[in-house]
């Protein structure tokens, strides 16, 4: 009765034929949920656009050569992370558009190569929509994404992570948006050039005058300025002088979890002036103070253990890092349910309002998700809680896809994307170190 079931949830989501798929890839209903209420939850979140504002997909894509088309399940990253994605788990997660993350490490500073790993990025996943035109487009406006929810295609999206990638100069930022980025999260966690980055020492007491032309650039393309990973400083440097709303890409409430990858409460009253949108991290350290402790305490904890299995098995990657799990696995932490999730959103809505949510899970990104998620799959448990919760229909469909299309249709509007020229009267300013 329960494969039924789930089986019908992902004919559901797909709007076509079913893909392939082991039942352990698709959301089932949580044991104690109210089935007529699961039923309308499925319902509405089938019918939603959805818009996910982070996924780091493209690491494995590039650095391992994974197709989207393998079954993700159960399988781990080089490193030990789970994997989350695959076009399964993509077409029974409901998601319409997903910000394939184009990750730029802060460690680029010093090793050069920054722009190289971009285009390597941005290769895989033109690579993977050329692999699966039937499931995949390569998207870049609001008006994309409404019209492949009709086809019921997936938009592959691009967001750049880390503006290392420019390497100082605005010509590569407008060469970026003609290849389709469409955000840019102005730091990772290294402060450089011309913005600070959260948990760095700071560099330039926030945004450099450089970086505000950054600013103003993006502004004039209509890529939106993701203030996700930079100091507090910085989002408040940036809501002085953007013209267009402003994006977190994947980050939740400092409010209710005191981490700097969050967004304070008063940068949140600001970005509702600004039209902008909160799209919230899944992963558990974020979330919740206490789940982030034990992580944290737990790695301290068995650091000896971690070390002497770096030694023993350091000409065996897989064998590290299976030993690394292993030995984490006996070592049970708290882990905040995905219920956490809701606790952001509502708390979000109480201070900015309800047009300011969105989701942007990291899936591929974190090492794990809240406790009753193992992978995209699960996304409809997001919508079941909020219906539980009492929130209507509308509501739920402006978090799931709905504000983040109208901060980024406002984007484009700020832009004149059909008018402009690209290179127009953009500064014509390097940064030279
Ligand atoms: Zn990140």
């Amino acid at each position: 009765m329960k494969k039924l079931f789930v089986c019908a949830a992902i004919l559901a989501f797909s709007g076509i034929a079913v893909l392939p798929t082991s039942p352990a890839s698709a959301q089932t209903m949580p044991k104690d949920a109210d089935a007529k209420l699961w039923m309308k939850a499925l319902k509405i979140h089938r019918s939603a656009i959805i818009v996910d504002g982070h996924n780091d997909i493209p690491t494995p894509m590039v650095d391992e050569d994974f197709n989207l088309a393998d079954n993700s399940v159960g399988k781990f990253h080089k490193d030990g992370d789970p994997y989350h994605t695959d076009l399964a788990r993509f077409k029974a997660s409901g998601v319409t558009a997903e910000f394939f993350s184009i990750y730029v490490s802060g460690d680029t500073l010093k090793t050069g190569g920054a722009m190289h790993r971009a285009m390597d990025m941005i290769d895989s996943r033109n690579r993977e929509v050329e692999r699966h035109p039937d499931a995949l487009l390569a998207c870049a406006t609001a008006a994309e994404i409404r019209a492949a929810k009709k086809q019921h295609k997936l938009c592959a999206m691009m967001g750049i992570e880390g503006g290392y990638a420019i390497e100082n100069s605005l010509y590569a930022l407008r060469n970026f948006y003609r290849l389709g980025i469409r955000y840019m999260t102005l730091t990772h966690n290294v402060s450089h050039a011309w913005a600070d980055a959260h948990g760095d020492v700071p560099k330039n007491n926030g945004l450099s005058d450089f970086g505000k032309e950054v600013v103003h650039e993006m502004n004039r393309l209509g890529m939106l300025v993701d203030i996700s990973h930079v100091s507090e400083k910085v989002m408040n440097d940036v809501l002085d002088i953007s013209t267009a709303p402003v994006i977190a890409s994947h980050s939740g409430a400092r409010g209710i979890n005191d981490h700097t990858r969050n967004v304070p409460d008063a940068v949140l009253k600001r970005l509702a002036s600004n039209g902008g949108v909160v799209m919230i991290n899944f992963f558990p350290a974020f979330l919740d103070a206490r789940s982030r402790s034990e992580i944290d305490g737990r790695e301290i904890q068995l650091k000896n253990e971690l070390d002497a299995i770096q030694i023993q098995y350091k000409d065996n990657l897989a064998a590290r890092v299976e030993a690394e799990r292993q030995l984490r696995m006996a070592h049970p932490i708290y882990i905040a349910s995905y219920t956490r999730i809701v606790d952001h959103i509502d708390y979000i809505k109480k201070i900015a309002g309800i047009d300011h949510i969105g989701i942007g899970a990291d899936y591929d990104g974190i090492p794990m998700l809240p406790n009753g998620m193992n992978g995209m799959e699960d996304l409809p448990l997001i919508t079941y809680e909020m219906l539980r919760r009492g929130y209507s229909e509308v509501e739920i469909k402006k978090v799931l896809g709905e504000n983040f299309l109208r901060a980024f249709a406002q984007a484009e509007a700020v832009a004149k994307i059909g008018s402009r020229k690209i290179s127009g009267d953009g500064s014509l300013k390097r940064l030279v170190q």
